[in-house]
């Protein structure tokens, strides 16, 4: 009869335990919905961004930001993009960079990205440069995950930049702006315009951000 009793002490306690691990914190853990994304292709409509002869840099960031924005999806991101043709958000710039960080901050975005074209007067300068605010640590760990993750398509470690931009000021969560190559260096631009080139800058970009993410 005792050792019936302490049977059944012990399984009242395992029945504890069990509901303890199933504890609403748990659940709600468990069913938390996936980290989202903000992926913010510069400039489009009016804004045409850097332009060499017939190729714009909105053209080119639109390209490379779906191509992202589909990779983390695979891999179950949340994906929400400030466009996803070409038009501008507001009829000035700094309206339109209000509008697309604040899109962000609305949403309660995990990751503001934004994606932009650089350019320079020697024309020598290529590949990607990823950017963050100077002020947030966790954005200069996540410029550093992307960095690591584009180093095959920048040609060598590239460390990322802190830089003062108005997007990546007024967004209030870990921000970055990736310049995906130059458009003063014409072996950059060509490649730019090339979709399995730009499949690789978005698969770089993907990994960076997944890996930051934790997975
Ligand atoms: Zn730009």
């Amino acid at each position: 009869m005792r050792k019936l009793l302490i049977w059944a002490v012990l399984a009242v306690l395992a029945a504890g335990y069990w509901l303890i691990q199933r504890s609403p914190d748990t659940v709600a853990a468990q069913g938390a919905p996936s980290p989202l994304v903000v992926i913010d292709p510069g400039h489009g409509g009016w804004d045409p961004g850097a332009v060499r002869g017939a190729v714009y840099e909105k053209t080119l960031t639109l390209a490379v930001a779906l191509k992202t924005g589909l990779l983390l999806q695979q891999r179950d991101r949340r994906v929400y993009y400030t466009r996803s043709r070409d038009t501008a958000l507001s009829t000035t710039v700094i309206r339109d960079l209000n509008q697309r960080a604040g899109l962000a901050n609305r949403l309660g975005a995990t990751i503001f990205c934004s994606v932009h074209v650089n350019i320079e007067s020697t024309g020598t300068m290529a590949g990607p440069i990823v950017y963050f605010t100077p002020t947030s640590g966790s954005s200069y760990r996540l410029a550093k995950s992307v960095s690591r993750a584009l180093v095959p398509l920048a040609g060598q470690v590239r460390p990322p930049r802190p830089i003062r931009q108005w997007v990546l000021n007024v967004a209030q969560m870990p921000a970055i702006n990736v310049e995906i190559g130059f458009l003063s260096h014409q072996q950059d631009t060509l490649n730019m315009q090339s979709a399995a080139h730009q499949r690789q800058l978005a698969l770089g970009i993907a990994q960076g951000i997944s890996q930051y993410l934790g997975r």
